[in-house]
Protein backbone atom coordinates (compact mmCIF):
# COMPACT_ATOMS: atom_id res chain seq x y z
CA UNK A 1 0.00 0.00 0.00
CA UNK A 2 1.07 3.17 -0.72
CA UNK A 3 1.44 6.25 1.47
CA UNK A 4 1.47 9.90 -0.47
CA UNK A 5 4.92 9.78 -1.71
CA UNK A 6 6.49 6.49 -0.35
CA UNK A 7 5.72 2.40 -1.42
CA UNK A 8 5.05 0.83 2.01
CA UNK A 9 8.22 -1.02 0.98
CA UNK A 10 10.25 2.06 0.93
CA UNK A 11 9.24 3.12 4.21
CA UNK A 12 10.69 0.15 5.79
CA UNK A 13 14.01 0.41 4.13
CA UNK A 14 14.62 4.43 4.90
CA UNK A 15 13.77 3.44 8.55
CA UNK A 16 15.62 0.85 8.69
CA UNK A 17 18.67 2.38 6.94
CA UNK A 18 18.73 5.49 8.89
CA UNK A 19 17.23 4.49 11.81
CA UNK A 20 18.93 2.58 14.83
CA UNK A 21 16.90 -0.98 16.03
CA UNK A 22 17.52 -0.79 19.55
CA UNK A 23 18.71 -4.12 21.89
CA UNK A 24 19.47 -5.89 18.23
CA UNK A 25 22.33 -6.41 15.87
CA UNK A 26 21.00 -4.17 13.05
CA UNK A 27 21.57 -6.66 10.32
CA UNK A 28 18.13 -8.81 9.75
CA UNK A 29 15.94 -5.72 11.00
CA UNK A 30 12.76 -5.75 9.00
CA UNK A 31 10.61 -3.32 10.93
CA UNK A 32 7.19 -4.22 10.52
CA UNK A 33 5.20 -0.73 8.66
CA UNK A 34 2.15 0.62 10.85
CA UNK A 35 -0.09 2.88 9.21
CA UNK A 36 -3.22 2.58 11.90
CA UNK A 37 -4.33 1.82 15.01
CA UNK A 38 -7.60 1.66 17.12
CA UNK A 39 -8.66 0.45 20.12
CA UNK A 40 -6.76 -2.80 20.79
CA UNK A 41 -5.75 -3.39 17.48
CA UNK A 42 -2.84 -2.01 15.02
CA UNK A 43 -2.90 -1.98 11.47
CA UNK A 44 0.12 -2.63 9.29
CA UNK A 45 1.32 -1.17 5.67
CA UNK A 46 -0.69 -4.04 4.37
CA UNK A 47 -4.08 -3.55 5.97
CA UNK A 48 -3.48 -6.21 8.12
CA UNK A 49 -4.77 -5.88 11.54
CA UNK A 50 -3.46 -7.01 14.51
CA UNK A 51 -4.45 -7.71 18.96
CA UNK A 52 -2.03 -5.26 20.59
CA UNK A 53 -1.44 -7.87 23.58
CA UNK A 54 1.30 -6.42 24.91
CA UNK A 55 -0.34 -2.32 24.37
CA UNK A 56 3.17 -1.74 22.43
CA UNK A 57 5.55 -1.72 24.96
CA UNK A 58 3.43 -2.39 27.89
CA UNK A 59 1.91 1.75 27.85
CA UNK A 60 -0.57 1.74 25.66
CA UNK A 61 -3.17 1.26 28.18
CA UNK A 62 -6.46 3.32 26.79
CA UNK A 63 -5.93 1.95 24.01
CA UNK A 64 -5.23 3.71 20.52
CA UNK A 65 -7.51 6.70 18.93
CA UNK A 66 -8.69 7.94 22.18
CA UNK A 67 -10.51 10.80 21.02
CA UNK A 68 -10.63 13.16 24.22
CA UNK A 69 -6.87 12.45 24.54
CA UNK A 70 -6.52 13.39 20.72
CA UNK A 71 -8.86 16.16 21.37
CA UNK A 72 -6.86 17.67 24.19
CA UNK A 73 -3.41 17.16 22.00
CA UNK A 74 -5.13 18.99 19.55
CA UNK A 75 -6.72 22.04 22.13
CA UNK A 76 -3.36 22.40 24.15
CA UNK A 77 -1.26 23.08 20.53
CA UNK A 78 -3.87 25.63 19.28
CA UNK A 79 -3.31 27.39 23.19
CA UNK A 80 0.06 26.97 24.16
CA UNK A 81 2.41 24.81 22.62
CA UNK A 82 5.90 25.42 24.71
CA UNK A 83 6.15 27.42 27.85
CA UNK A 84 9.91 27.01 29.58
CA UNK A 85 9.51 25.34 33.18
CA UNK A 86 9.73 28.28 35.17
CA UNK A 87 6.61 28.96 34.33
CA UNK A 88 3.18 28.46 35.37
CA UNK A 89 0.36 27.30 33.14
CA UNK A 90 -2.86 26.08 33.54
CA UNK A 91 -2.51 22.10 32.17
CA UNK A 92 0.78 22.05 35.20
CA UNK A 93 -1.78 22.94 37.64
CA UNK A 94 -4.35 21.32 36.97
CA UNK A 95 -1.94 17.80 36.08
CA UNK A 96 -0.47 18.35 39.53
CA UNK A 97 -3.83 18.42 41.35
CA UNK A 98 -5.21 15.40 39.45
CA UNK A 99 -1.92 13.61 40.27
CA UNK A 100 -2.26 14.46 43.99
CA UNK A 101 -5.43 12.61 43.90
CA UNK A 102 -4.42 9.14 42.05
CA UNK A 103 -1.01 9.01 43.72
CA UNK A 104 0.19 6.90 46.65
CA UNK A 105 -1.32 9.61 49.68
CA UNK A 106 1.33 12.19 50.08
CA UNK A 107 3.44 12.21 46.72
CA UNK A 108 2.93 15.83 46.44
CA UNK A 109 5.74 17.44 44.71
CA UNK A 110 6.93 16.53 41.15
CA UNK A 111 8.94 16.94 38.55
CA UNK A 112 8.34 15.98 34.73
CA UNK A 113 10.20 14.42 32.25
CA UNK A 114 9.76 13.33 28.87
CA UNK A 115 10.40 9.06 29.42
CA UNK A 116 10.82 6.76 32.35
CA UNK A 117 14.46 6.89 32.46
CA UNK A 118 15.32 10.55 32.71
CA UNK A 119 12.14 10.54 35.77
CA UNK A 120 14.36 7.77 37.43
CA UNK A 121 17.97 9.79 36.91
CA UNK A 122 16.00 12.85 38.49
CA UNK A 123 14.89 10.24 41.52
CA UNK A 124 18.69 9.32 42.04
CA UNK A 125 20.11 12.66 42.00
CA UNK A 126 17.17 14.04 43.86
CA UNK A 127 17.58 10.77 46.73
CA UNK A 128 21.17 11.85 46.69
CA UNK A 129 20.69 15.61 47.18
CA UNK A 130 18.65 14.65 50.10
CA UNK A 131 20.42 11.78 51.98
CA UNK A 132 23.49 13.45 51.22
CA UNK A 133 24.83 9.48 50.54
CA UNK A 134 25.74 7.95 47.13
CA UNK A 135 24.37 4.11 47.11
CA UNK A 136 21.56 2.93 45.61
CA UNK A 137 20.43 -0.80 46.68
CA UNK A 138 18.95 -1.84 43.32
CA UNK A 139 18.64 -5.29 42.33
CA UNK A 140 19.19 -7.42 39.70
CA UNK A 141 16.36 -8.57 37.83
CA UNK A 142 15.70 -5.14 37.19
CA UNK A 143 15.47 -2.85 34.70
CA UNK A 144 15.42 1.11 35.02
CA UNK A 145 15.82 2.74 31.62
CA UNK A 146 19.12 3.34 29.18
CA UNK A 147 20.40 6.43 30.00
CA UNK A 148 23.77 6.29 31.80
CA UNK A 149 22.70 6.38 35.75
CA UNK A 150 19.44 4.29 35.29
CA UNK A 151 21.15 1.96 33.00
CA UNK A 152 23.85 1.59 35.86
CA UNK A 153 21.56 0.75 38.52
CA UNK A 154 19.74 -1.57 35.94
CA UNK A 155 20.18 -5.16 37.33
CA UNK A 156 19.13 -6.85 34.36
CA UNK A 157 21.87 -7.58 31.63
CA UNK A 158 21.52 -4.56 29.45
CA UNK A 159 23.72 -2.97 32.01
CA UNK A 160 27.15 -5.02 30.79
CA UNK A 161 26.51 -2.78 27.44
CA UNK A 162 28.29 0.27 29.11
CA UNK A 163 30.13 -1.42 32.11
CA UNK A 164 33.71 -1.55 30.23
CA UNK A 165 34.32 1.79 30.83
CA UNK A 166 33.46 1.34 35.07
CA UNK A 167 30.55 0.23 36.61
CA UNK A 168 27.94 3.06 37.22
CA UNK A 169 28.83 5.22 40.27
CA UNK A 170 27.34 4.12 43.71
CA UNK A 171 24.99 0.96 42.59
CA UNK A 172 25.24 -2.08 44.53
CA UNK A 173 22.63 -5.25 43.32
CA UNK A 174 20.93 -7.35 45.75
CA UNK A 175 18.63 -10.39 45.23
CA UNK A 176 15.43 -9.65 43.45
CA UNK A 177 12.28 -11.27 44.87
CA UNK A 178 11.33 -13.91 42.47
CA UNK A 179 9.53 -17.08 44.45
CA UNK A 180 9.16 -19.27 40.91
CA UNK A 181 13.36 -19.08 40.93
CA UNK A 182 14.71 -17.65 44.03
CA UNK A 183 18.27 -16.30 43.46
CA UNK A 184 18.97 -17.33 47.33
CA UNK A 185 17.60 -20.57 47.37
CA UNK A 186 14.65 -20.12 49.65
CA UNK A 187 10.95 -21.33 48.71
CA UNK A 188 8.09 -19.34 50.64
CA UNK A 189 6.70 -19.11 52.65
CA UNK A 190 9.10 -20.82 54.78
CA UNK A 191 11.62 -18.04 53.88
CA UNK A 192 10.15 -15.57 55.92
CA UNK A 193 11.28 -12.92 53.35
CA UNK A 194 14.77 -14.10 53.33
CA UNK A 195 15.59 -11.84 50.33
CA UNK A 196 14.34 -8.80 51.52
CA UNK A 197 16.43 -9.54 54.90
CA UNK A 198 19.11 -9.71 52.46
CA UNK A 199 18.44 -6.30 51.57
CA UNK A 200 18.65 -5.32 54.98
CA UNK A 201 21.89 -7.06 55.47
CA UNK A 202 23.92 -5.01 52.87
CA UNK A 203 22.40 -1.52 54.14
CA UNK A 204 23.89 -2.83 57.49
CA UNK A 205 27.02 -3.84 55.74
CA UNK A 206 27.83 -0.77 53.59
CA UNK A 207 28.25 2.82 53.79
CA UNK A 208 26.79 5.54 52.33
CA UNK A 209 24.05 4.10 51.71
CA UNK A 210 21.22 6.63 50.03
CA UNK A 211 18.28 4.58 48.60
CA UNK A 212 16.58 0.83 47.85
CA UNK A 213 15.78 1.06 44.04
CA UNK A 214 12.78 -1.61 43.23
CA UNK A 215 10.05 -2.15 40.45
CA UNK A 216 7.20 -2.67 42.81
CA UNK A 217 6.21 -5.59 40.47
CA UNK A 218 9.17 -5.98 37.76
CA UNK A 219 8.09 -5.73 34.34
CA UNK A 220 10.69 -6.61 31.53
CA UNK A 221 11.99 -9.32 33.35
CA UNK A 222 9.42 -11.28 33.98
CA UNK A 223 6.45 -9.55 35.57
CA UNK A 224 7.51 -10.88 39.76
CA UNK A 225 5.34 -10.33 41.77
CA UNK A 226 6.28 -10.11 44.95
CA UNK A 227 4.81 -12.04 47.94
CA UNK A 228 2.24 -9.60 49.97
CA UNK A 229 4.50 -9.32 53.38
CA UNK A 230 7.29 -8.08 51.12
CA UNK A 231 6.89 -4.78 50.51
CA UNK A 232 5.43 -3.50 54.41
CA UNK A 233 8.60 -5.50 55.17
CA UNK A 234 11.27 -3.61 52.90
CA UNK A 235 9.43 0.38 54.17
CA UNK A 236 10.09 -0.80 57.83
CA UNK A 237 13.74 -1.76 57.20
CA UNK A 238 14.06 1.79 54.76
CA UNK A 239 12.57 3.85 57.74
CA UNK A 240 14.65 1.96 60.36
CA UNK A 241 18.10 2.78 58.17
CA UNK A 242 17.02 5.74 57.24
CA UNK A 243 17.53 5.00 53.74
CA UNK A 244 15.13 6.23 50.89
CA UNK A 245 12.93 3.63 49.10
CA UNK A 246 12.29 4.77 45.31
CA UNK A 247 9.53 2.69 43.32
CA UNK A 248 9.64 2.66 39.96
CA UNK A 249 6.49 2.25 38.50
CA UNK A 250 7.41 3.19 34.77
CA UNK A 251 5.36 -0.37 33.91
CA UNK A 252 3.42 -1.32 36.70
CA UNK A 253 1.72 2.30 37.39
CA UNK A 254 -1.43 3.07 35.80
CA UNK A 255 -4.35 0.29 36.40
CA UNK A 256 -1.33 -1.86 35.11
CA UNK A 257 -1.88 -4.38 37.99
CA UNK A 258 -5.13 -3.73 38.84
CA UNK A 259 -4.69 -0.88 41.36
CA UNK A 260 -3.76 2.72 39.84
CA UNK A 261 0.21 1.65 41.21
CA UNK A 262 1.28 -1.44 42.29
CA UNK A 263 2.38 -0.10 45.81
CA UNK A 264 -0.94 0.17 46.67
CA UNK A 265 -1.77 -3.49 46.53
CA UNK A 266 0.43 -3.20 50.49
CA UNK A 267 -0.72 0.28 51.41
CA UNK A 268 3.15 0.81 51.13
CA UNK A 269 4.34 4.55 50.08
CA UNK A 270 7.68 4.97 48.50
CA UNK A 271 9.72 8.25 49.47
CA UNK A 272 9.93 8.53 45.53
CA UNK A 273 7.95 7.16 43.09
CA UNK A 274 8.52 7.37 39.13
CA UNK A 275 6.65 6.43 36.11
CA UNK A 276 6.43 7.06 32.41
CA UNK A 277 4.72 5.32 29.81
CA UNK A 278 0.52 4.81 30.93
CA UNK A 279 0.95 8.32 32.17
CA UNK A 280 -0.57 9.23 28.68
CA UNK A 281 -1.35 5.96 27.84
CA UNK A 282 1.79 6.74 25.51
CA UNK A 283 0.35 9.37 23.17
CA UNK A 284 2.86 11.68 23.91
CA UNK A 285 6.40 11.24 25.66
CA UNK A 286 5.95 11.79 29.64
CA UNK A 287 7.47 11.04 32.53
CA UNK A 288 7.34 12.02 36.73
CA UNK A 289 8.82 11.92 39.55
CA UNK A 290 7.38 12.42 42.37
CA UNK A 291 8.47 12.82 45.91
CA UNK A 292 7.07 13.43 49.59
CA UNK A 293 6.71 16.20 51.30
CA UNK A 294 9.55 15.36 53.83
CA UNK A 295 11.68 15.74 50.75
CA UNK A 296 9.80 18.70 48.98
CA UNK A 297 10.29 20.01 52.49
CA UNK A 298 14.03 19.62 52.23
CA UNK A 299 14.12 21.70 48.71
CA UNK A 300 12.69 24.73 50.56
CA UNK A 301 16.38 25.86 51.37
CA UNK A 302 18.31 23.50 50.15
CA UNK A 303 19.00 24.14 46.34
CA UNK A 304 17.60 21.79 43.82
CA UNK A 305 20.09 21.18 40.91
CA UNK A 306 18.35 19.92 38.43
CA UNK A 307 16.31 20.86 34.90
CA UNK A 308 15.20 19.70 31.96
CA UNK A 309 14.40 22.23 28.70
CA UNK A 310 11.26 20.01 28.12
CA UNK A 311 10.27 20.20 31.66
CA UNK A 312 6.57 20.21 32.51
CA UNK A 313 6.16 20.85 28.76
CA UNK A 314 2.41 21.47 28.18
CA UNK A 315 2.10 19.39 25.06
CA UNK A 316 2.92 16.34 27.25
CA UNK A 317 0.87 17.59 30.39
CA UNK A 318 -2.68 18.14 28.63
CA UNK A 319 -2.56 14.63 27.29
CA UNK A 320 -2.11 12.91 30.34
CA UNK A 321 -5.20 15.49 32.03
CA UNK A 322 -6.97 13.52 29.39
CA UNK A 323 -6.03 10.02 29.82
CA UNK A 324 -6.42 10.20 33.41
CA UNK A 325 -9.88 11.73 33.06
CA UNK A 326 -10.49 8.64 30.38
CA UNK A 327 -9.18 6.06 32.85
CA UNK A 328 -11.12 7.35 35.77
CA UNK A 329 -14.49 7.87 33.41
CA UNK A 330 -13.73 4.10 31.96
CA UNK A 331 -13.37 2.75 35.49
CA UNK A 332 -10.25 1.28 34.27
CA UNK A 333 -8.67 0.32 37.00
CA UNK A 334 -11.57 -1.77 38.66
CA UNK A 335 -11.42 -3.36 35.10
CA UNK A 336 -7.96 -4.15 34.93
CA UNK A 337 -8.80 -5.71 38.40
CA UNK A 338 -12.50 -7.34 36.84
CA UNK A 339 -10.70 -8.91 34.15
CA UNK A 340 -7.58 -10.72 36.68
CA UNK A 341 -9.52 -13.82 37.32
CA UNK A 342 -10.11 -14.42 33.34
CA UNK A 343 -6.81 -13.91 32.08
CA UNK A 344 -5.13 -15.90 35.33
CA UNK A 345 -7.89 -18.71 34.43
CA UNK A 346 -6.78 -18.81 30.98
CA UNK A 347 -2.85 -18.84 31.67
CA UNK A 348 -3.45 -21.67 34.08
CA UNK A 349 -5.11 -23.43 31.11
CA UNK A 350 -2.17 -22.80 29.06
CA UNK A 351 -0.03 -23.82 31.58
CA UNK A 352 -1.75 -27.44 32.31
CA UNK A 353 -1.84 -28.00 28.24
CA UNK A 354 2.06 -27.10 27.47
CA UNK A 355 4.84 -28.48 29.28
CA UNK A 356 7.06 -25.96 28.12
CA UNK A 357 4.82 -23.50 30.09
CA UNK A 358 7.11 -23.62 33.56
CA UNK A 359 5.24 -20.78 35.47
CA UNK A 360 2.33 -18.09 34.42
CA UNK A 361 2.09 -15.16 36.83
CA UNK A 362 0.86 -11.55 37.52
CA UNK A 363 -1.63 -9.18 38.47
CA UNK A 364 -4.45 -7.43 37.35
CA UNK A 365 -3.17 -7.26 33.19
CA UNK A 366 0.22 -8.06 33.82
CA UNK A 367 1.27 -11.57 32.87
CA UNK A 368 4.33 -13.47 32.13
CA UNK A 369 4.37 -17.10 30.28
CA UNK A 370 7.61 -17.87 31.46
CA UNK A 371 8.81 -21.01 29.49
CA UNK A 372 11.56 -23.72 30.28
CA UNK A 373 13.05 -27.07 28.76
CA UNK A 374 12.57 -28.94 31.99
CA UNK A 375 9.68 -27.85 34.61
CA UNK A 376 12.31 -29.64 37.56
CA UNK A 377 15.03 -27.40 36.61
CA UNK A 378 13.66 -24.30 35.12
CA UNK A 379 16.20 -24.07 32.79
CA UNK A 380 14.85 -21.46 30.21
CA UNK A 381 15.46 -21.68 26.42
CA UNK A 382 17.50 -18.74 26.27
CA UNK A 383 19.63 -16.27 27.69
CA UNK A 384 20.59 -12.88 27.07
CA UNK A 385 23.68 -13.90 26.37
CA UNK A 386 22.37 -15.72 23.58
CA UNK A 387 20.86 -12.40 22.31
CA UNK A 388 24.44 -10.36 22.25
CA UNK A 389 25.93 -13.69 20.68
CA UNK A 390 23.09 -13.27 18.09
CA UNK A 391 21.77 -16.82 18.76
CA UNK A 392 18.32 -16.90 17.63
CA UNK A 393 15.79 -17.12 20.64
CA UNK A 394 13.54 -19.77 20.54
CA UNK A 395 10.98 -17.00 22.21
CA UNK A 396 11.20 -14.71 18.92
CA UNK A 397 10.39 -17.20 16.39
CA UNK A 398 7.40 -18.36 18.35
CA UNK A 399 6.31 -14.23 18.87
CA UNK A 400 6.94 -14.48 14.91
CA UNK A 401 4.09 -17.25 14.26
CA UNK A 402 2.01 -15.40 16.58
CA UNK A 403 2.28 -12.39 14.61
CA UNK A 404 1.38 -13.75 11.57
CA UNK A 405 -1.60 -14.76 13.23
CA UNK A 406 -2.85 -11.68 13.74
CA UNK A 407 -1.35 -11.17 17.42
CA UNK A 408 1.63 -8.81 19.03
CA UNK A 409 3.38 -10.25 21.79
CA UNK A 410 6.13 -8.72 23.70
CA UNK A 411 9.20 -11.83 23.91
CA UNK A 412 12.07 -10.97 26.42
CA UNK A 413 14.51 -14.24 26.69
CA UNK A 414 12.40 -17.21 27.82
CA UNK A 415 9.23 -15.29 28.60
CA UNK A 416 6.17 -13.60 26.90
CA UNK A 417 5.04 -10.37 28.75
CA UNK A 418 0.98 -9.76 28.12
CA UNK A 419 -0.11 -6.37 28.88
CA UNK A 420 -2.94 -5.42 26.92
CA UNK A 421 -4.81 -2.18 26.36
CA UNK A 422 -6.67 -2.37 30.00
CA UNK A 423 -10.06 -1.86 27.41
CA UNK A 424 -9.23 -5.32 26.44
CA UNK A 425 -12.80 -7.42 26.31
CA UNK A 426 -12.51 -11.36 27.27
CA UNK A 427 -13.08 -12.00 23.37
CA UNK A 428 -9.89 -10.31 22.50
CA UNK A 429 -8.35 -11.96 25.66
CA UNK A 430 -9.68 -15.39 23.95
CA UNK A 431 -8.00 -14.24 20.66
CA UNK A 432 -4.43 -13.95 22.01
CA UNK A 433 -4.59 -16.69 24.08
CA UNK A 434 -5.30 -18.84 20.93
CA UNK A 435 -2.58 -17.63 19.50
CA UNK A 436 -0.10 -18.53 21.96
CA UNK A 437 -2.02 -21.63 22.65
CA UNK A 438 -1.09 -22.86 18.86
CA UNK A 439 2.26 -22.10 18.79
CA UNK A 440 3.57 -23.29 22.33
CA UNK A 441 3.98 -26.71 20.95
CA UNK A 442 7.24 -25.34 18.70
CA UNK A 443 8.42 -24.85 22.94
CA UNK A 444 6.88 -28.33 23.60
CA UNK A 445 8.68 -30.34 21.39
CA UNK A 446 11.92 -28.85 22.76
CA UNK A 447 10.83 -29.82 26.33
CA UNK A 448 13.57 -32.03 27.89
CA UNK A 449 13.22 -34.66 30.87
N1 LIG B 1 11.67 1.59 34.35
C1 LIG B 1 10.97 0.52 33.99
C2 LIG B 1 10.42 -0.38 35.03
C3 LIG B 1 10.72 0.26 32.63
O1 LIG B 1 10.03 -0.83 32.27
C4 LIG B 1 11.25 1.14 31.66
C5 LIG B 1 11.05 0.89 30.23
O2 LIG B 1 10.64 -0.14 29.80
C6 LIG B 1 11.99 2.24 32.10
C7 LIG B 1 12.17 2.44 33.44
C8 LIG B 1 12.56 3.21 31.11
O3 LIG B 1 11.55 3.99 30.56
P1 LIG B 1 11.80 4.76 29.17
O4 LIG B 1 11.98 3.71 28.13
O5 LIG B 1 10.58 5.60 29.00
O6 LIG B 1 13.01 5.58 29.36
Amino acid sequence: EKSETLTSEQIVELTRKHNYGTWRFQKGWNPMHIVDAEGCYIVDGKGKRYLDFSAQLMCSNLGHKNQVVIDAIAKQAQQLSYAMPGYATEVRAELSKLLVEVLPAGLSKFFFTTSGTEANEAAFKIARMYTGKTKIIARYRSYHGSTTGSIAATGDPRRWAMEPGGKGPGVIFGPEVNCYKCPIRHTYPGCGIACADYLEHMIRNESDVAAVLIEPVVGTNGVLVPPDEYMPKLRKICDEYGVLLIADEVMSGWGRTGEWFAMNHWGVVPDILTTAKGITGAYVPLGLCATSGKIADFFEDHYFAHGHTYEAHPMTLAPAVAAIREMQRMDLVARAKGLEPYLRGKLEELKAKHPSVGDVRGKGLFWAVDLVKNRTTKEPFGTYSDKVAGRPLLVDQIAGKILADGVTIQAWVSHFIIAPPLIITKVQIDFGIDALDRHLSIADALVEG
